[in-house]
């Protein structure tokens, strides 16, 4: 066995010294100090050494294997000081070399048109609101006037996570909320992402987003409501628009009312993006409904108010001229580029 361990310490030394770059004496480690390396196989042939010469012979293993260990480190540490001077002096920066483009975030179309319209609304003394996207049924609907199995309520197909909870279908959701914790006067907008249960087409998405207004105080009239949305229009649009006023029907208004703009396109003739009507629907609106109101802990025979919804979709899609909602979401480069 002694025989055994001078002459494996003799071949380790001639192998060391034959190493010419540090992957040699990692072979070379491997060989005898890995898994099946030369030291294990002494340690195996231990059991075969007479009972009283075996902790003199372990040590003597141990010995040679600390010797081999260190020898091998110190080996690789010389050979990688001088492999990393070697790369470092072979290594030239090219200083005729084109710079590198570096590419700054922009935000997303929608995001940029969320952030003017809520500005505008800012700028007329409208605070900001959020609502939570899963909300109970009470605050999607019937606390806003949708009773269970009102027909209006299959105007928005809706997702239902259970009987009672569901994701939101409008962001009118807000509007009770803002009513139980604030007293009037109360002049808000909540933006936010809503959610229908439909197919996905160029027209549609199983999600998309609005800004809901909300305005009660005394005495609050429907002239407050023409003139606060044309205010809006012409802030947006940049210039004074031309709007129209259609009745329409949301059960938490009474009356409801569409709101158009004449066609930013054709100015009023008549194109395709208006499908030549010469107008373009721009959001929903109307006087709120005094349930709505009662619902909220707001006295109907005191205040009154007014509030509207819009799609940031459509309204993006009318500006930008697109004709495919699926845009907003497909992150292709190509399209969010143009919007810098
Ligand atoms: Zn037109």
């Amino acid at each position: 066995m002694k025989d055994q361990l001078s002459t494996l310490r003799i071949q380790f030394q001639s192998e060391l010294s034959a190493t010419q770059a540090s992957k040699d004496v990692e072979q070379l480690k491997v060989k005898y100090l890995g898994k099946k390396g030369s030291i294990q196989e002494l340690m195996q042939h231990l059991r075969n050494t007479p009972a009283e010469e075996r902790p003199a012979v372990g040590q003597q293993i141990n010995t040679l294997k600390e010797e081999i260990t260190h020898l091998c480190d110190q080996a690789l540490h010389s050979f990688s000081q001088a492999e990393l001077a070697k790369r470092l002096g072979e290594e030239k920066i090219d200083i005729s070399l084109p710079g590198r483009k570096s590419y700054l975030g922009k935000a997303h179309p929608l995001s940029h048109m969320m952030e003017e319209i809520i500005q505008i609304f800012i700028s007329m003394g409208f605070s900001v609101q959020y609502g939570p996207d899963i909300d109970s049924d009470y605050y999607n609907y019937e606390g806003l006037n949708f009773p269970p199995d009102h027909p209006a309520r299959d105007m928005q197909d809706t997702f239902y996570i259970t009987k009672e909870m569901l994701l939101r279908s409008h962001t009118s959701n807000t509007q009770l909320r803002v009513m139980e914790n604030h007293q009037p006067p109360i002049r808000i907008v909540a933006p936010g992402t809503v959610y229908r249960n439909e197919t996905i087409s160029s027209r549609s998405h199983v999600f998309f987003h609005q800004v809901e207004g909300l305005y009660v105080d005394k005495g609050v009239s429907f002239a407050d409501l023409f003139s606060t949305l044309d205010e809006f229009c012409d802030k947006l649009f940049g210039r004074k628009v031309q709007t129209r006023y259609r009745p329409s029907y949301f059960p938490f208004v009474e009356p409801g009312l569409e709101l158009d703009v004449a066609c930013t396109s054709c100015n009023g003739k008549g194109c395709r993006l208006c499908k030549q009507s010469g107008w373009l629907e721009i959001l929903g609106a109307g006087m709120v409904h005094p349930e709505v109101l009662k619902n909220g802990g707001v006295d109907p025979e005191v205040y009154s108010g007014f509030a509207w919804g819009m799609g940031l979709e459509r309204l993006a899609m009318l500006r930008y001229g697109m004709k495919d909602i699926r845009m907003f979401t497909e992150n292709d480069l190509r399209f969010l580029e143009q919007f810098a």
